[in-house]
């Protein structure tokens, strides 16, 4: 079966030409699947019965995800899903909400998806990289991610504003799937989403850094670099590939220089591992200068044996890089209380 969520709107129109019909037949199909949301072809009576057979003998179909768990954040801001995409393949996504500051405006809606079934990167402190790598997931299951969630905030009068690929596995080591899922959201006859609305994060693959870069597309990036020198990044991001900081670094500065996208450094702060005054000097050494912003994330207490910081550790770590002129947030995660950290739910339902 081939799900039709995987195919680009040009794809779409060739398929649809191949089979007999009409050009703008395609659209007859696009417009329901991503404003619509149907379960299956017989929830698009605009197609012709003929043409909704065609494809089923062919071998098309819409694909659905299953959800099997639903988490919410006491705040009602953050929702977890645990999707089964078939038989034993359960993932994880999320649903962020910022409250617009506008009086009765619409939140911000972010999506963090998955774009794996576990991770080789072997993040210590990260529950999906505990899990080892098990499967990379095809486009049209991280498209369908999306679907799912853009469907129910519909339900309820909202939609979704912004696309992080922060969810379980590495993007980069997915790259050509995560590509063409990146490129059915973005298209204006697809899903439509802005390119500026989404970010790719990282652990710094290097080569699929510049890779992105050369894609002509305006999205953000987003490098998880937890640590300032290799001897500490290699004890924390233990299989995370060959490349150096200072390499990684390196690739930031092209991804901003091609495509003129600012570079966020993701860097999740543990006590007493990364977090000292002497390391945040290091960090700062490093990064002045190069125009990019590091994200402080203290990390998530439930995050294995690791510790978030005290929050005076926090300040003292963010006023040192402030100080030094690079820019930087903390950002506080969402929904702790609700294993949001990436491949947290999922190793509590499924192990
Ligand atoms: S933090 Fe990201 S890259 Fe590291 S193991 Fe977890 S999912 Fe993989």
């Amino acid at each position: 079966m081939t799900d039709l969520y995987r195919l680009l709107p040009e794809e779409m129109e060739e398929l649809v030409m191949n089979l007999g019909y009409e050009r703008y037949r395609a659209d007859q199909i696009l417009y329901p699947l991503y404003y619509k949301y149907p379960k299956s072809l017989s929830d698009i009576p605009q197609i012709p019965k003929a043409l909704r057979e065609k494809f089923t003998e062919e071998g098309y179909e819409i694909g659905s995800s299953n959800e099997t768990h639903r988490v919410v954040s006491d705040d009602g801001n953050t929702t977890k899903l645990l999707l089964n995409l078939s038989e034993n393949q359960a993932i994880e996504t999320v649903l962020m909400q910022y409250p617009s500051s506008k009086v009765g405006g619409h939140p911000r809606s972010t999506i963090c998806v998955s774009t794996q079934i576990g991770c080789a990167m072997g993040c210590v402190f990260c529950a999906t990289g505990q899990m080892g790598f098990e499967s990379n997931l095809k486009a049209e299951q991280i498209v369908s991610q999306v679907i799912h969630f853009a469907k129910l905030l519909q339900e309820r009068g909202e939609h979704v504003t912004n696309l992080v690929f922060m969810g379980m596995g590495e993007p980069l080591a997915n790259y050509d799937e995560m590509i063409r899922a990146i490129k059915i959201l973005t298209h204006d006859r697809g899903f439509g989403l802005g390119q500026r609305h989404i970010t790719v994060s990282t652990i710094g693959i290097t080569s699929g850094i510049d890779k992105l870069a050369e894609e002509n597309l305006q999205i953000g990036l987003a490098i998880s670099l937890h640590a300032p020198n290799d001897d500490l990044r290699k004890k924390l991001v233990p299989t995370a590939g060959p490349n150096s900081v200072q390499e990684i670094i390196e690739a930031g500065r092209r991804y901003y220089k091609k495509t003129g996208r600012r570079v966020t450094f993701e860097y999740a702060l543990m006590k007493g591992i990364n977090d000292s005054p002497e390391i945040a000097e290091e960090l700062a050494w490093l990064l002045q200068g190069n125009g990019s912003h590091v994200n402080i994330i203290p990390i998530n207490p439930t995050a294995g044996d690791f510790r978030r910081p005290d929050e005076d550790s926090v300040l003292e770590f963010e006023r040192i890089l402030y100080n030094a002129g690079v820019n930087c947030t903390v950002r506080v995660e969402k929904g702790t209380e609700i294993s949001a950290a990436c491949g947290q739910l999922r190793t509590d339902i499924v192990g």
